[in-house]
């Protein structure tokens, strides 16, 4: 290793993103993408800033955006924060408020990120095992922790909790931080965002990248009370001050404004998800309850990532996770109606050919 790496880079094991294949044509159902684009009002917003003010340093604290937020929440701007995708809210979010002498608590299969931030700021943490049908029992959080973190709808399992059951955990988890990663929530599943006001230790983080169509804009949020809110400054501050872009603003204070284009594009989503859910069903694979814009299949007779290497072959990307009680499992973003027609049509032909590999 070279010597000049600090011990802390020597230690890291950073998180590796789905692929963003570099040759056209394929159907790319491997990283949650929206299928649609996102609302003409904020093309139309982005173009504006294509201007000559880009000379000119954006608003640091994005107070617009921050607005437009609290406005569609009915929360006050000093209840919002807002980042550089919420990967960098999250991020902000471990430093500032799960690091702690308690272990920090999420649940074994979840997004890998989470790990991940936890050896770069070096945070003691355990993982509580999902019920045998990939559920988050709250229950099973229900001791003494320095923060706990779930997403919910959860990845990569699709799963959604009830708004009351995170209500009754709340109730019993005063002590420290719980941060919801809601970045699925739009896609059928209840956000816990109109509990803030009742729980001091309850932060929400949102992204624009998956319901909103902006994933290439990277914003992402997080609603909490405001002294949550000012932790996350004090990071965002100590680390950098212009997160967000002048394009990055104005194109997310437009998403939150088209609100007509969002349920549009939202409900076409969670119809094909569910046509989806039956036809791989006929198919034989057994698809779990998804409140997301993928869903999690595995086939009793076939080996997953063979699946995924013989989809590859025909054109399309799935993903697929090497890790303990989901690696029979495929992870399939929800395309349009044609790719997922196309993406039933080859899985019916691939299991036409080809041999039984597992049990
Ligand atoms: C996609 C995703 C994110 C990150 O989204 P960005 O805003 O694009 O950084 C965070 N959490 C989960 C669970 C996700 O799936």
């Amino acid at each position: 290793m070279n010597p000049y790496w600090s011990p802390v880079v020597r230690g890291l094991s950073p998180y590796v993103p789905g692929e963003q294949p570099k040759i056209s044509g394929l159907i790319k159902l491997n990283t949650n993408e929206n299928p649609y684009g996102p609302s003409p009002r904020v093309l139309s917003a982005l173009a504006a800033e294509a201007a000559e003010t880009l000379r000119l340093y954006p608003d640091p604290n994005s107070d617009r955006l921050r607005e437009a937020v609290a406005g569609y929440y009915g929360l006050a701007p000093a209840q919002v924060f807002v980042g550089n995708g919420s990967d960098e809210v999250l991020a902000h979010a471990f430093l500032a408020l799960l690091n702690h002498d308690l272990p920090l608590l999420f649940p074994d299969i979840s997004y890998s990120f989470y790990p991940v931030y936890c050896g770069l700021y070096q945070i003691d943490f355990r993982t509580i095992p999902l019920s045998a049908d990939y559920q988050i029992n709250l229950d099973d959080y229900c001791r003494p922790n320095g923060g706990v973190i779930f997403a919910n709808p959860n990845a990569p399992t699709g799963r959604a909790l009830p708004l009351g059951e995170i209500e009754r955990f709340l109730v019993r988890n005063t002590d420290s931080a719980v941060v919801i990663d809601e970045a699925y929530v739009d896609f059928g599943a209840e956000t816990a965002a109109g509990l803030i006001d009742r729980f001091p230790n309850l932060l929400i983080i949102q992204t624009l990248s998956k319901s909103r169509s902006l994933a290439g804009l990277r914003v992402g949020l997080a609603l909490g009370h405001a002294d949550l809110i000012e932790a996350l400054d004090r990071v965002k501050n100590s680390f950098n001050s212009y997160p967000l872009d002048r394009f990055a603003i104005s194109g997310a204070v437009a998403a939150f404004e088209d609100t007509d284009y969002f349920e549009k594009t939202r409900r076409r989503i969670m119809v094909t998800r569910d046509r989806l859910t039956a036809n791989l069903q006929a198919l034989g694979f057994i698809v779990l309850p998804s409140q997301c814009n993928f869903i999690f299949a595995r086939h009793p007779g076939r080996d997953a990532a063979e699946l995924a290497r013989s989809l590859r072959q025909k054109s399309i990307l799935v993903r697929h996770f090497r890790q303990e009680r989901i690696d029979q499992f495929l992870r399939i973003t929800v395309g349009t109606d044609d790719a997922c027609a196309r993406l039933v049509e080859v899985l019916k032909e691939i299991l036409q050919g080809g041999e039984e590999t597992t049990a």
